[in-house]
This record gives C-alpha cells, structure tokens and sequence, in this order.
C-alpha cells in the first residue's frame, strides 16, 4: 500500500493487511449475524488508523468503535459509509461537535444525559446515546438496580435518541463464572428496559466475550485485540493472524573480553569472549524496557536463529549475543532483526514484560514507521 524503502529505517512495523482483512471477516463470522463494532482506538491498536480503517471500511461491520473524538474526527474525515461510537466518556466541551457529526457515545451518569439533552436541544438535534452499564467493570455507567429502578426517566429527554444497552467484560478470559454472572446481569436489565426505551443495540462482548461465549440477544459485538490477529487468551487461534511485525536492524558489532559490563546499571557482565551486535530499537520506539534481564530474545532474519538480550533496554538500542550466530553466516550491520512477529510473538514479549499483548502493540511509538503490506 505504501512503499517505503525500509533500508534506511532502524525501527519500523511491517503491517499486513490481508491478515486484517481475514481477521475481521471472521469476527464478522464469528458474531453470528449480530453487527460488529470495530475497535480501532489507539491508532488501529498501533497499527495505524487510517490504513487499517480503509481495509475494514470494505468490511461488512455496522460501527466503529474510537475512544476519544480526535479519533472520531480521523475516521470521519476518510468518508466512512458506517457509525461511529465513541467508547467515552465524554467531556462536556466536545459534546457539541459529536452531535452536530451524529456521532454515537456512551453516558455513563445523569448529570451527562442532562448535559448533551441541553446542548441538543441548542443545537436543534438529537444526541445519539447509549447506555453503559456497569456490571462488574467499575470504569463507570449507571449501576444494575440503578438503571433498572429508574430508567423511566430517560424517557423524559426530548432531545436524546437513547439507541443502546453496552456494558463491558473484565475478566472474561479467566473467570467464568464472573462473567456468566455478568451476562445474566446484562441480559436482566436488557429486558427490563428495552422494550419501554425502544432500544436496538445491545452489547458486551470484546473480542473473548465474541470468541468464548454464547450470548443469547445481543445484537452488536466489540472486538479489538483479535481484529489484529491475537487471541486475549494469549494462545495461538489457528482462525487469527498477527497483522505486525516489528523490525530493527543491526547497527555496531563488537567483540568484548570477559568481565565487561553491557548497559546502564551493567547488570550484564560477560562470562565469556562475547560478540554482541547493537541493534537500532529501544523503549522510545515501544519496545518494553521492561524485558530487560528477563531473557527476551529476537529473531535474525537472514540466519534464522533467536538471539539474547545482553542488559537492560536503552531508550534507542539494545544489545544482543551474537557469540553463537553461525560462523558462516555472520551477522553484519544492517542486517535485520524481528523484535515481534512470526517468530518472536507479541505474547512472548508481553510475558517477558509482565505486560499483555494490547500494551505491547499499543506502546508502539510514532518513530516506528508503518509498512503496510498487501
Ligand atoms: C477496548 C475496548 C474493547 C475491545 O477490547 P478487546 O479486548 O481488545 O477486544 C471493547 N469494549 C470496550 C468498552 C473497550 O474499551
């Protein structure tokens, strides 16, 4: 899609776009005729907003999902044919702007509702809205009983279109029970108030709650991790295909005696003539300091062989044992090097990092080119 010459590059994600094309064709499959909101916060989770909107704009999905309006206005400015739902909440300041575009968003409380029905009705036009029920996520939205006891009041805004019931899943990948309690709780409250709200839209599933469980009624799913090829439980998903891979190249190689310290803090001290070649990526790119002395390895490409880690993360580099690397096929400056991808996967790095794969690819900064790949 874009072709960049990546020879000069030290740090860039090579990103595929048919992986994420077969990804949301089966999310598509997957929610059984209910619509898909897709989740693209965070810059496509990383993987840039506008080339993968354009690739899932073709897609048979009803709504997009963004997390703040700078987002919003990214998407809408392409010419996008579907919705827009902004996860919120929202500040009063850009409550405007989002209904004049006709931009869907949660509420989370009263004091909102009241708020977007005042400025609705200034505007002379109706606030698009859902609901968010809190139902064990505790990151805001009207309580069960809350909403169940007092719901007829909604009806008293003129201005609102109040179009959904969503709620959200927090541990939907380890603890079942929880989450059946939850479902049951959503599906509760769905019936209570549907029917005399005049809701369409009900919704709870992220992308575990769309791969795990069934869930009778609810006619609008959320996924975002497993769009980009990642199963939440952290296994391979044979239906799923990683969409990036993060590369750096080779830029020193140097031959140190042993004894000699690698890195700040040098909590890396060689225990052997060591050959250890620099490699052009650090935390200010995303690639986690966290692994540090945790036994991160890389891949080289041209050799096929995984390689260690030596000390800690710097903010642009980091060095790797190449003591071992075939005699035959010796690593040379500007040879390349997946950090994430294939061979190392964004799993491995997460759990390396004491993190999870959405911080791993959400943390990949905006030094790292993108390029995109069809
Ligand atoms: C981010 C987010 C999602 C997507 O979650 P994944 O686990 O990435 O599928 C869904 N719903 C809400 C409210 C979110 O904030």
């Amino acid at each position: 899609m874009n072709n960049i010459d990546v020879s000069q590059l030290r740090a860039w994600a090579e990103i595929d776009l048919n992986a994420l094309r077969k990804n949301v064709q089966f999310a598509i499959k997957q929610a059984k005729g209910a619509g898909v909101m897709a989740v693209v916060k965070a810059g496509a989770y990383g993987h840039g907003l506008d080339a993968v909107c354009a690739v899932f704009e073709k897609e048979a999905i009803a709504f997009w999902a963004v997390a703040n309006i700078g987002e919003a206005r990214r998407i809408a400015a392409m010419g996008t044919k579907h919705q827009i739902f902004i996860l919120g909440p929202t500040f009063p300041a850009e409550r405007e702007e989002i209904i004049a575009q006709g931009w869907t968003c949660f509420v989370c409380d009263w004091q909102e509702l009241d708020d977007f029905d005042a400025r609705a009705q200034a505007l002379g036009k109706k606030a698009k809205l859902h609901i968010a029920l809190n139902s064990g996520m505790g990151r805001g939205g009207f309580l069960p009983e809350e909403i169940c006891q007092e719901f007829d009041r909604l009806k008293q805004y003129s201005q609102l279109n109040i179009e959904g019931l969503g709620s959200h899943l927090p541990v939907a990948d380890d603890d079942l029970d929880f989450t059946r309690q939850q479902i049951d709780c959503f599906c509760y409250v769905w019936e209570t108030i549907s029917t005399p709200l005049n809701l369409c839209y009900a919704h709870l599933s992220n992308s575990e709650g769309l791969l795990d469980y069934q869930i009778d009624g609810v006619n609008l799913v959320r996924p975002g991790l497993m769009l980009y090829g990642y199963d939440p439980k952290g296994i391979p998903n044979a239906s799923l295909m990683p969409a990036l891979t993060l590369k750096s190249r080779i830029t020193a190689i140097q031959n140190l005696p042993v004894g000699h310290g690698i890195s700040y803090g040098r909590t890396f001290v060689t225990q052997r003539p060591t050959r250890v070649a620099t490699v052009g990526i650090g935390y200010a790119d995303g690639y986690s300091r966290q692994v540090s002395g945790q036994g991160a390895e890389v891949w080289l490409e041209r050799q096929q062989q995984r390689c260690s880690i030596l000390g800690r993360v710097t903010m642009d580099q980091i060095m790797i044992d190449i003591t071992d690397v075939n005699v035959n096929d010796c690593p040379e400056e500007g040879d390349i090097v997946e950090l994430v991808g294939a061979h190392i996967s964004a799993e491995e790095v997460a759990r390396k990092a004491n993190t999870i794969v959405w911080d791993i690819l959400t943390g990949i900064g905006p030094r790292v080119t993108r390029v995109y790949k069809d």
